[in-house]
């Protein structure tokens, strides 16, 4: 599996485009707020002759589902989900607006609801979905074992952690997902994060402050 990763958004979000052998492509978390972020990511699938037949979502704060009004009307996908966070769906267009940033298109209902231990798959590729509560209730990392790979949303950073004040956040949750769900992994495990540069769950469990 390669990836490629867009820092799109007056957040500067990571959305992070997976692809395999099979021209077949996953977009996780698509953040386009401008149109050149859309036409960036556009010209990217189609340079690499890639097929998006997959949406997900690692949660669904404002800035991670900006692009999924354009990913539905321009390859019909609709996001999969934890249903324990459609309600931040329902809210974007206020949330955004409390965060600093007006007018922004209301994003699609969501679509599958996937949860923790199912898998999702595209091409010849698969993730294990991991569920980490306290950044948002839903909060959901994918994890491919054969890849070493772990998308970690907001949950965990290079040095640093999701914080917990947003609605249905819980710091005591999020630390506790991390240290039973993420590093249980092994530590060669490359993290890729929703924000921020990558980094690995040996050098989270090592050096990461909120867990020295
Ligand atoms: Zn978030």
């Amino acid at each position: 599996m390669d990836y490629k990763i867009f820092v799109n958004n007056p957040w500067q979000e990571n959305t992070i485009v997976l692809y395999d052998e099979t021209g077949e492509a996953a977009v996780v978390d698509c953040g386009c707020f401008s149109k050149e972020e859309e036409v960036r990511l556009q010209e990217f699938l189609q340079s690499e002759n890639l097929r998006p037949v997959l949406l997900l979502n690692t949660h669904l704060h404002p800035d991670h589902v900006f692009g999924n009004r354009w990913m539905k009307d321009v390859y019909g996908l609709s996001t999969c989900a934890a249903r324990e966070d459609d309600f931040l769906l329902e809210h974007a267009v206020e949330f955004a607006a409390m965060l600093g940033l007006k007018g922004v298109t209301p994003p699609p209902a969501a679509g599958e609801s996937i949860r923790h231990g199912d898998v999702v798959r595209f091409g010849a590729s698969e993730m294990q979905v991991i569920a980490v509560g306290g950044h948002s209730p839903g909060g959901l990392c994918f994890y491919s074992e054969r890849d070493k790979l772990l998308l970690s949303g907001d949950v965990l950073f290079a040095g640093s952690v999701g914080r917990s004040d947003f609605p249905g956040g819980n710091g005591e949750e999020l630390l506790a997902g991390i240290r039973e769900r993420l590093f249980v992994l092994p530590e060669e495990v490359k993290v890729i994060p929703g924000h921020g540069p990558l980094t690995t769950i040996g050098e989270e469990k090592r050096h990461n402050p909120f867990f020295s």
